[in-house]
């Protein structure tokens, strides 16, 4: 794939960015600039090279039509404040406004173009359709940078299609990223230990496939743990449960055993009456749930055997809150998995968007982490050894 240093000089040449600018909004005001951040240095780096750099992105999910709530405008200012030089802004992704931008623009210059998703050929299904919105954002510029991680694994016209219409490279934030990756899947260093929880066993289900090659151990918390708890033959209250994928979670145990990855659930549970903040929480054996209880964390037995798993490791990926961590009184697995990721020697990855929100909101520093990604699907289907369209493209420009 062709970095940024191979397209050369870059002195007055426009160059459209895909940025993941994709940040949560209070009304007009962004709750959590994590994403700007992480886009600014691949920015700041074109516009130090003299660049004219023009900016695209999304924001939500509008339907394809102008809508004044999913306006980047307030990215932009924000972006404008992080640089610390302003940062200009056109009220449409292709039409006479950002032609204009792009027209005034000086070296050096960034300017974010109105949110992508305005336009129904940025996501179209169709490939002519987006082909067309494709050739418009192209017009806009002399090269394209792909650096939204976080899209990369979407067919859409500002990350697929226009990098066949102009010389093309990642920017720095998906080198990264993409590199990272490589090392968990490639010969990542062993002891491997891969971490899973989160809500649902069916949103994980290719990735627990793809990692049960690849791990010497798979630790399993969060609400899929009561799947496979299930699977062996245990009761488990009102917890949540997908009954039916209790046989995957069977296959997959046994798979485990074969391989000889040591699949290790909890063996105490946190339970409480009801799903809410100030149920009252008691810990149980994970295979004596009572029948009027829900499991909304792992128990502290678990936490220790975990930590210490994730701490022995060369290698650890993580991918989903242990518990319910919105609710103090079911954080203490997923801050257990967190602290253990920040003490291991070996390369600690955190992947997923509430994985992600759980260690800041746990008061742990982002540099605390060998990595976190900032593609929560992306690093996911990665892992899952899907091809990303994103980046296939640009392989197939060089190779
Ligand atoms: P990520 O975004 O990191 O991939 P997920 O979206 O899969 O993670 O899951 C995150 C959600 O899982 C959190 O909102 C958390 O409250 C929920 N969760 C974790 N454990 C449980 C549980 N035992 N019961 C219900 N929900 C849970
Ligand atoms: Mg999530």
């Amino acid at each position: 794939m062709q970095t940024i240093s191979d397209l050369g000089d870059l002195r007055g040449k426009r160059v459209l960015v895909r940025s993941d600018l994709n940040v949560p909004l209070d009304g007009t005001t962004i709750s959590d600039d994590g994403r700007i951040r992480a886009s600014l240095p691949t920015l700041e780096r074109l516009a130090a090279a003299g660049a004219r750099v023009l900016v695209t992105a999304h924001l939500g999910r509008p339907k394809g039509t102008p809508d004044p709530a999913y306006s980047l405008k307030p990215v932009a200012q924000r972006l404008g404040e992080l640089w610390g030089q302003p940062v200009l802004f056109a009220g449409d992704t292709t039409g006479d406004e950002a032609h204009h931008v792009a027209a005034a623009l000086q070296d050096g210059q960034i300017a974010v173009l109105e949110n992508v998703r305005f336009n129904p050929g940025e996501t179209s299904k169709d490939d002519a359709e987006r082909g067309a919105f494709a050739d418009e954002l192209a017009a806009l510029a002399d090269v394209f940078v792909s650096d939204g991680f976080g899209v990369v694994h979407r067919k859409q016209a500002s990350v697929y299609d226009v990098a066949t219409r102009l010389p093309a490279a990642v920017g720095g934030l998906v080198q990264a990223e993409v590199e990272v990756l490589k090392r968990l899947t490639e010969s990542p260093e062993r002891p491997y230990v891969v971490v899973l929880g989160g809500s649902k066993v069916s949103d994980k289900l290719g990735v627990i496939d793809n990692l049960l090659e690849k791990a010497d151990t798979l630790l399993i918390g969060g609400g899929m743990v009561f799947t496979f708890l299930a699977a062996q033959g245990h009761g488990v209250g009102s917890s949540l449960l997908e009954s039916d994928q209790i046989d995957v979670a069977r296959e997959y145990i046994e798979r485990a055993a074969a391989r000889g990855v040591d699949l290790v659930l909890p063996s105490d549970v946190v339970v409480a009456p009801e799903f809410s903040a100030d149920a009252p929480a008691t810990t149980v054996p994970a295979d004596a749930i009572p029948d009027d209880q829900m499991g909304l964390d792992i128990g502290p037995d678990a936490s220790q055997v975990f930590a210490q798993h994730v701490r022995d490791a060369r290698t650890v990926f993580w991918n989903g809150p242990m518990g319910v961590f919105e609710f103090a009184a079911f954080a203490g697995g997923t801050r257990a998995v967190a602290e253990a990721l920040t003490q291991t020697d070996g390369l600690s990855v955190v992947g997923g968007g509430d994985s992600a929100a759980a260690v800041r909101q746990l008061g742990f520093a982002d540099d605390a982490f060998g990595h976190i990604s900032t593609g929560g699907g992306a690093s996911l289907e990665y892992l899952e050894g899907k091809t990303l369209p994103g980046l296939a493209i640009l392989e197939e420009k060089t190779s």
